[in-house]
């Protein structure tokens, strides 16, 4: 009986960047304020707001994609995800869709069969949403929201003979 089915498995990994600020507004990234502070019309989603994107985001995505073996794009560009959820006030997530930052790189790990080449699709720059709080009462804490300087590392096909890690 030959092969008829290929095992792929595919990881997307978010690695929160260490900025002391958000990705798209000046409030502080410090872990574990009360809920709703360090906030702004920016990342609450206020009418008329404009994201200014974080110099430090972009440093810092361009060192992870040289460091993978990235292709570093001269182009990219973000796109808004519109969909409702209780910890995202502007019911969209800012995220690069289609331009990523960063592509087709490569990282190496070692496996009992030797050394592998795993495949890096992309990386991309997103923010990330805040968060729900089920306590006594439910709670929605936008400490986090739009927040968060989040890389979004996406990894697909790690297996067989052909293995990828999409960051
Ligand atoms: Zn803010």
């Amino acid at each position: 009986m030959g092969k008829r089915y290929e095992t792929v498995i595919g990881l997307e990994v978010h690695v929160e960047l260490a900025t002391k600020t958000k990705i798209f507004c000046g409030c502080s990234t410090a872990f574990g304020g009360a809920p709703n502070t360090h906030t702004c019309p920016v990342c609450t989603g206020m009418p008329g707001s404009l994201p200014v994107l974080n110099k430090k985001v972009l440093e810092y995505a361009v060192a992870v994609g040289l460091a993978m073996n990235c292709t570093v794009t001269r182009y990219c560009k973000f796109d808004r995800k519109n969909y409702f959820y209780p910890d995202n006030p502007q019911n969209y997530q800012i995220s690069q869709l289609y331009l990523p930052i960063c592509r087709d790189g490569c990282v190496e790990i070692e496996t009992a069969a030797g050394k592998k080449q795993i495949g890096i699709h992309e990386i991309h720059m997103e923010e990330d949403a805040g968060k729900l709080v089920h306590d006594d009462w439910e709670e929605v804490s936008l400490v986090e929201s739009g927040v968060k300087v989040v890389r979004k590392l996406r990894t697909e096909r790690i297996a067989g003979d052909r293995s990828y890690l999409n960051l």
